[in-house]
């Protein structure tokens, strides 16, 4: 997509840290990192979010996400990783070009992204049941 922020690093129309590239994926460094080392990796082919990805294009993204990360970790010396998707501006999705965020992590790093509430008797189940419903 021509007007896509990250259409145009694909194209190389506009500069970015490259650190993996194949036929269908690049992978580049984000310029805001929550640690340095953040990496997005997106597919070639324009999708806006998770839920108009082709499964071809998903399947390709995914598979390569173990050996960008193990790469991040050991060059950089992290111990783990976050990987995350922003879906929707709600979701904090600010460039609608699907991407995948690998967020190297260590001990101490101070961010904790994971905060949650234990949910109210009887809550679970009718939580569970309305998914399930909408997934037969
Ligand atoms: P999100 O909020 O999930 O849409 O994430 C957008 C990501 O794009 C953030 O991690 C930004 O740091 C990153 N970003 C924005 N502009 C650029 C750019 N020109 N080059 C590299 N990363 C970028
Ligand atoms: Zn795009």
């Amino acid at each position: 997509m021509s007007d896509c922020l990250f259409c145009k690093i694909i194209k190389n129309e506009i500069p970015a840290q490259i650190v993996y590239e194949d036929a269908g994926v690049l992978a580049f460094l984000g310029i805001n990192p929550n640690n340095p080392g953040h990496t997005l990796v997106i597919s070639k082919n324009h999708c806006e979010n998770l839920l108009d990805a082709r499964g071809e294009d998903l399947r390709t993204l995914i598979s390569v996400i173990p050996k960008i990360a193990k790469a991040i970790c050991d060059s950089l010396d992290y111990e783990g990783f976050n990987l995350n998707v922003n879906n929707g501006a709600v979701a904090g999705q600010v460039v609608n070009h699907l991407h995948f965020h690998i967020i190297p992590r260590k001990a101490g790093d101070g961010h904790e992204l994971f905060f949650g509430r234990p949910y109210e008797e009887g809550e679970i189940e009718e939580v569970g049941k309305q998914i399930q419903k909408k997934l037969k």
